[in-house]
């Protein structure tokens, strides 16, 4: 593993005790009340933070901004020399990479991986491109990136880079005016089923007899796991091969069940897979997003995204095994001579490219409204914005009268 980052901050407060919370490190500023106004999870307002940040929020009419957030445009791309260690072709690493080159940026705050454990997150202030190297990577956990945004402020650092998921975006974006950072770029990647290291090593030790050895995971578009060991192997398993009902029902936490935002929306630009065919997606959402991209010149290959197949079968399919496991019902198992069969078909014939994508954010609707209708009822109505029930309405639901806010357009939008 590469070392750690030199830059790493000053020890951390204690989070503060909250109901749904991945500290995203607000709770452990010198003002931990700011939390009622910067979390994903109380009442956030993306309509107006998408207004604020990208000069007008999503609208519907034009293309895929219902399902991805406000876009300029979308691209397919890899790194001509992609990069090991990386987790996909390194895109969002190199970008960091150049914006500490030429100086953009005094520092990046991302994550780098404890010493200890490669798949545990820590947060870290980077100030040298060569130390960007042992970001790479995915890290399944939670750690407080944001509660280095002060620190850096008493570095006296003026134009910041930020990497972060979407729920340590959004409160970035709703406390940014108030940081004082005179530059902020944020590179967002998309997020889902996130977990506690701790439990994710759990899922690493139903994979593998020697679990210790697993270097990489992806969940890639084409409905296959790809695994990497230690001695260089790989192994690819298919999605309805993997021992996903050996899982207890709280392996995801309820904030990961109950995400609005998988494609980052308030990030300048969003850095995922989803919709790229095995090559990555680019979401470019901002001038700034414009001003990313153009840092890699010629070290980016770009072709058109592509769309196949058709979503709602697989969306439908979703939903019902949602509705049994909040049920507390088993999920509906495929017999075992048939797995290998449809496990065949789905990369042939199920969604694909950006009918994937649309296809797994309504899936992450559909689980937000039914987890938090069963758990947590009381917080649907402020937790669940205008432009989430119009992806699932397709599938039979519609708010209630009282899990919406009053003078939100709920029922209008649909695409
Ligand atoms: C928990 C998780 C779930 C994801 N799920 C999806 C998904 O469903 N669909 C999709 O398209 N993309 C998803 N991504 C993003 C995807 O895995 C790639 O990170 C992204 O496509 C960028 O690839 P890259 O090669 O450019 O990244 P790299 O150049 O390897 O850089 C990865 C960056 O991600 C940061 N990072 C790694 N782990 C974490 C973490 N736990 N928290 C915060 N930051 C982290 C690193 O610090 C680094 O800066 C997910 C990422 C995470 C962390
Ligand atoms: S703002 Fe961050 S720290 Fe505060 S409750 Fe939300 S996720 Fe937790
Ligand atoms: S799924 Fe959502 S809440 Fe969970 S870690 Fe990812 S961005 Fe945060």
């Amino acid at each position: 593993m590469d070392r750690m980052p030199d830059s790493v901050a000053a020890p951390m407060a204690d989070p503060a005790h909250r109901t749904l919370c991945t500290d995203c490190g607000i709770s452990r500023s010198s003002d931990p009340q700011r939390c009622g106004r910067a979390c994903q999870f109380i009442q956030p307002d993306y309509a107006g933070l998408e207004k604020r940040v990208h000069g007008r929020a999503r609208d519907p009419a034009r293309g895929d901004e219902q399902h991805f957030g406000p876009l300029r445009r979308m691209l397919r791309a890899s790194l001509r020399a992609p990069s090991a260690g990386a987790q996909w072709s390194g895109i969002t690493t190199r970008i960091a990479e150049r914006l500490l080159e030429s100086g953009a940026v005094d520092a990046v705050l991302t994550m780098s991986a404890d010493p200890d454990d490669r798949w545990r997150p820590v947060p870290v202030l980077v100030t040298q491109a060569k130390d960007m190297a042992a970001c790479r990577g995915m890290r399944m956990g939670y750690a407080p990136l944001l509660s280095l945004l002060e620190p850096a402020r008493e570095r006296g650092f003026k134009r910041l880079a930020v990497i972060g998921i979407p729920c340590q975006v959004y409160a970035l974006r709703a406390l940014e005016q108030e940081l004082g950072f005179e530059r902020l770029y944020v590179i967002g990647t998309p997020c889902s089923d996130n977990t506690t290291t701790e439990r994710f090593h759990e899922f690493l030790a139903l994979l593998s007899d020697q679990p210790e050895t697993i270097t990489y995971l992806e969940f890639r578009a084409d409905y296959h796991v790809e695994i990497r060991f230690a001695d260089g192997s790989r192994r690819s398993v298919p999605f309805l091969q993997l021992p996903l009902s050996r899982l207890p029902s709280d392996f995801f936490p309820l904030t990961c069940r109950t995400c609005v935002d998988y494609t980052n929306v308030l990030a300048d630009l969003t850095v995922g897979y989803m919709g790229g065919q095995g090559e990555q997606w680019l979401l470019v959402r901002n001038e700034r997003g414009e001003e990313l991209i153009a840092l890699l010149g010629d070290e980016l290959r770009t072709s058109a995204l592509g769309s196949a197949g058709r979503r709602a079968g697989a969306v439908k399919g979703f939903l019902a095994n949602v509705e049994r496991a909040a049920g507390g019902l088993p999920l509906r198992r495929m017999p075992d001579w048939l797995r290998p069969i449809v496990g065949w078909l789905m990369p042939r014939v199920g969604p694909r490219g950006l009918e994937f994508a649309r296809a797994r954010v309504e899936m992450k609707a559909v689980e937000t409204v039914i987890h938090l209708r069963r758990e947590a009822p009381r917080k649907l109505r402020n937790m669940v914005p205008p432009h989430v029930w119009p992806l699932v309405e397709p599938y039979g639901l519609k708010p209630a009268s009282h899990e919406v806010r009053a003078g939100s357009s709920q029922s209008v939008n649909c695409s």
